[in-house]
């Protein structure tokens, strides 16, 4: 029986990108415990950012100190002895600062968050085409709703790097979330897609035609096509070496590496 039952939007770009990563992580189902501390701090920053919202939703605006104090215990509660720092020269503290400005800098330019928040890291179950040979799953970080079909997906990114418009215009991610919205509401009038990039306070938006999402369906429906037929068949899953070898866990694993990642270091 396939171990690929369902996928994720990452999972399905993770194979474009390393097709051995892909089948490492996914089809021989090796986990590791071991994490990147950008990843860490973007968990604990969401973390954050849910905590905020679900105290607004229960009618508390709470003060920023009180947010900063949450984002700090989760940073203790959640940090383990896995956590690597890939770039040279960057410490634990560093990361717990940036992690604190994205929370600041959010807290600042959104108060005091009177969005009509419908759901707080909804986690997603659909169908590609309402096919159930093409099961996904997603988390939508925050979902917003007017109460009249229109509809906010947003998205928080903590990374160093920002979408320009072009690129958010042809990002799959949250147009795929688009699709599960549509499948599972009747009354979705209008959708519009929000990316915001905490470190730098910069908002992006975008939003699909019908056209688009059923492309979009179609590419990964192949991609998802291709994958099982390897699997399959043992079909080759290449190695891509590139830049992000640096922030890859799966280097004993990897047909095209030896020994472990160089670039990783403990961050304790
Ligand atoms: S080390 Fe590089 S080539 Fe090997 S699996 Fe990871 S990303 Fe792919």
């Amino acid at each position: 029986m396939s171990k690929l039952e369902r996928f994720s939007y990452s999972g399905l770009e993770s194979y474009k990108k390393c097709p051995a990563q892909f089948k490492i992580r996914y089809i021989d189902n090796v986990r590791k415990p071991d994490e990147g501390i950008e990843a860490f701090m973007g968990k604990r920053v969401h973390e954050t950012l849910e905590h905020l919202y679900k105290e607004v939703n229960s009618s508390k605006l709470p003060f920023i100190d009180y947010i900063l104090d949450f984002f700090k215990s989760t940073w203790n509660e959640h940090w383990h002895g896995r956590i690597a720092i890939a770039k040279r020269g960057e410490r634990k503290e560093d990361y717990i600062r940036l992690g604190e400005d994205c929370v600041a800098r959010f807290y600042r330019i959104n108060q005091p968050f009177s969005e009509n928040v419908e759901g707080i890291e909804l986690e997603l179950d659909f169908m590609l085409d309402n096919d159930p040979e093409y099961r996904m799953k997603g988390i939508i970080d925050r979902l917003d709703h007017d109460g009249n079909g229109q509809f906010q997906i947003h998205d928080y990114k903590t990374g160093k790097r920002t979408m320009d418009q072009r690129t958010a215009d042809l990002d799959g991610q949250l147009a795929l979330y688009q699709i599960a919205l549509q499948q599972q509401n009747e009354n979705v009038n209008h959708v519009e897609l929000v990316w915001h990039f905490i470190r730098y306070g910069i908002e992006v938006r975008s939003k699909r035609t019908k056209e688009q999402l059923d492309l979009l369906t179609q590419k990964l429906k192949k991609r998802i096509d291709e994958i099982r037929l390897k699997e399959q068949q043992g079909g080759e899953f290449p190695a891509k070496p590139m830049i992000l070898c640096n922030w890859c866990y799966y280097w004993e694993e990897c047909p095209a590496k030896q020994g472990t990642n160089p670039f990783i270091r403990n961050g304790v």
